[in-house]
């Protein structure tokens, strides 16, 4: 029997829809462009008030993305096996699981990884990346995409956004049910027309 296809997938901007992505492409632009910051490095929140100011931005990833329902049908049909990765800082976690409870689809997920000590988003997704010998990636920050395609044998799908979208990159897509068709065709996984649960 051929292995079946790991695919990890980000949570934020990727299985679940934000609003806020487009807030955060213009940050990313702000630091390199304007301010050259070239270093990658993730703003950690400190103290109280920034924590809960971050809970609310993140309370904002209120719909599930295009191509859940894609993501749900390939699970629940054995025909790859999905890994959430999520480097979220850990006080966000319970409205994390609250999320994927609402949206009936923890159960899609083989592993679910949260990001408990901290770590910085782009270390915390490659040690995951290698922990579950994953296939593919996909993630729609840029900077962790380029972080991660050189030097990971797994193959990276980056979601892009209306801001970022001129960047040049090999598997690029606009939302997860492009990336997710994709990745079928390529590992010639069949999707029965009307799929949907
Ligand atoms: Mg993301």
């Amino acid at each position: 029997m051929k292995k079946k296809i790991r695919i990890g997938l980000d949570f934020d901007g990727v299985v679940a829809y934000n609003p806020m992505r487009i807030f955060r492409a213009w940050v990313a632009f702000l630091k390199h462009r304007i301010l050259g910051i070239r270093k990658l490095r993730f703003w950690y929140p400190k103290y109280n008030w920034q924590k809960f100011m971050w809970v609310i931005i993140h309370e904002s990833s209120i719909f599930p993305a295009a191509g859940s329902e894609l993501l749900a049908y390939l699970a629940e049909n054995n025909l790859i096996e999905a890994h959430l990765v999520t480097a979220r800082y850990s006080f966000l976690d319970d409205a994390l699981r609250k999320w994927l409870k609402k949206y009936k689809i923890e159960h899609v997920f083989k592993t679910i990884s949260l990001n408990t000590n901290d770590e910085q988003p782009h270390l915390f997704k490659k040690k995951i990346i290698n922990k579950f010998r994953l296939d593919y990636f996909i993630e729609d920050n840029y900077d962790i995409v380029n972080y991660l395609s050189p030097k990971n044998p797994s193959k990276i799908y980056w979601i892009y956004n209306i801001f970022d979208r001129w960047y040049d990159y090999p598997e690029k897509y606009p939302y997860l049910e492009k990336a997710l068709r994709a990745i079928c065709q390529k590992e010639k996984i069949k999707i029965k027309a009307g799929y949907a649960r």
